[in-house]
């Protein structure tokens, strides 16, 4: 079977290592000259969200699919930590942090952690008193309701790290990667062809220009690309991944300090037209928000953004489009954590070993919907 794909991010490269290792004769392609990197945050040319993430590994499914994903990415995160040196994942608890007056964040995160801890991840509510001792570095002098995951982490240096020792494994596996190269996708008649060239099938795995790679074939997805963003501070900080929930922060530690994020623009973006760079507004805000909950004041040594995808409904697009043409998108802020597992089950279900998750059909929505863009993090 000859499969193409199309994004080395950490999900194309994720696939392609899968499928090869599955018998497939495959080619990856990459319009950037390489595939991840050891950065601790990112080579400022470079657009692929995989390169851009903060790398935080912290989920909190609320359903059986979500749960199996979520458990099987950490599960070859970890595999793949023991195995090469190059990259590696720091286990640190997620604590998020609800102030005493949000009673209604309070109560949805009360919901979500029920529901996690319903599909078995090790998430408990606390009484802010309860888990002083634990994070001394956290001031929680204002906060209503805590709620720690354990089985949580960050991978270093830098998520870009993940997605060159995947390569490298895809390359071992077999996989020819064209970088450098900007693919266009069609689907005739006879089946899906990247650059007129025909495959028995083609994964397009382009993050945010999933649609306009697609756009050839007349294929319309209900996806819209946002910035996100994230930045570094030289705050010494060594406690705990936190989800500031009234604030809409998350924080955690980094080599060279603390990086922090969300910073969510809720609109669509041109994907060929955004602005890497951190807004003005995200480094005061966040800032602020560090230094409320750990005292730290130094200023920001970094600050960029990238780009997120939104579906209507919040979940992923994963799955087959068009005889043969397949796609993988859609992660809200969240694919980076994902994209062991995700990567994984597309390619079992191209070498036809398993069924389409059919919560992440692409097909599920009836025509492309009017939508808005949802915060990933928001309870
Ligand atoms: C600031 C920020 C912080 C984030 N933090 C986290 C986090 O902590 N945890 C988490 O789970 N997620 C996080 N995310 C989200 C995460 O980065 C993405 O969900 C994930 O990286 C998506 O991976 P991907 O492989 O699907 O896409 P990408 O990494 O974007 O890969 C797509 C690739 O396709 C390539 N491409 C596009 N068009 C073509 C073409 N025509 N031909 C060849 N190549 C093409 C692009 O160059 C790109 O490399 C964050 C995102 C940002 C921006």
């Amino acid at each position: 079977m000859r499969v193409a794909v199309v994004g080395g991010g950490a999900v194309g490269v994720t696939v392609a290592h899968d499928l090869a290792q599955g018998g497939a004769d495959v080619r990856l392609y990459e319009r950037d000259e390489e595939l991840g990197d050891d950065y601790t945050h990112p080579r400022e040319r470079v657009e692929g969200s995989s390169h851009r993430a903060a790398g935080v590994l912290a989920p909190r499914p609320t359903d059986a699919v979500g749960a199996e994903i979520a458990e099987r990415a950490m599960d070859r995160f970890e595999w793949l930590a023991d195995r090469d040196h190059r990259f590696d994942v720091e286990p640190t608890p997620q604590v998020t942090l609800v102030g005493a007056d949000a009673e209604l964040k309070q109560s949805a995160l009360r919901e979500a952690v029920d529901a996690a801890r319903d599909h078995g991840v090790d998430v408990a509510c606390h009484d802010p008193d309860s888990i002083r001792d634990r994070f001394p570095e956290l001031d929680l002098s204002e906060v209503g309701l805590a709620a720690v995951t354990e089985r949580a982490a960050y991978a270093t240096p830098g998520p870009g790290a993940y997605v060159s020792a995947m390569a490298d494994r895809a390359r071992d596996a077999g996989v020819d990667c064209w970088t450098g190269v900007e693919a266009g996708v069609s689907h005739r008649g006879d089946g899906p062809r990247v650059d007129r060239e025909r495959f028995d099938a083609v994964v397009v795995a382009g993050g945010g220009w999933t649609k306009r790679v697609l756009a050839p074939t007349g294929i319309r997805l209900p996806l819209k690309p946002y910035r996100v963003q994230a930045l570094v501070s030289g705050a010494d900080y060594a406690g705990p991944m936190v989800h500031d929930a009234d604030a809409g922060v998350y924080f955690r530690p980094h080599p060279e300090g603390l990086l922090a994020g969300d910073g969510t623009v809720p609109e669509e973006v041109d994907p060929d037209d955004w602005d890497p760079r951190g807004d003005d507004w995200f480094v005061d805000d966040t800032l602020a928000a560090i230094e409320n909950r750990t005292g730290f004041d130094e200023g920001s040594t970094a600050a960029w953004a990238g780009i997120a995808t939104a579906t209507p409904d919040g979940e992923p697009l994963l799955g087959e489009v068009e005889p043969g043409l397949y796609v993988a998108t859609g992660w809200h802020g969240h694919g980076f954590l994902r994209a062991p597992a995700t990567g994984e089950v597309l390619a079992e279900q191209v070498l036809g070993e398993r069924d389409a998750v059919a919560a992440y059909d692409p097909g599920r929505f009836d025509g492309v919907p009017e939508f808005a863009v949802e915060e990933g993090m928001s309870l």
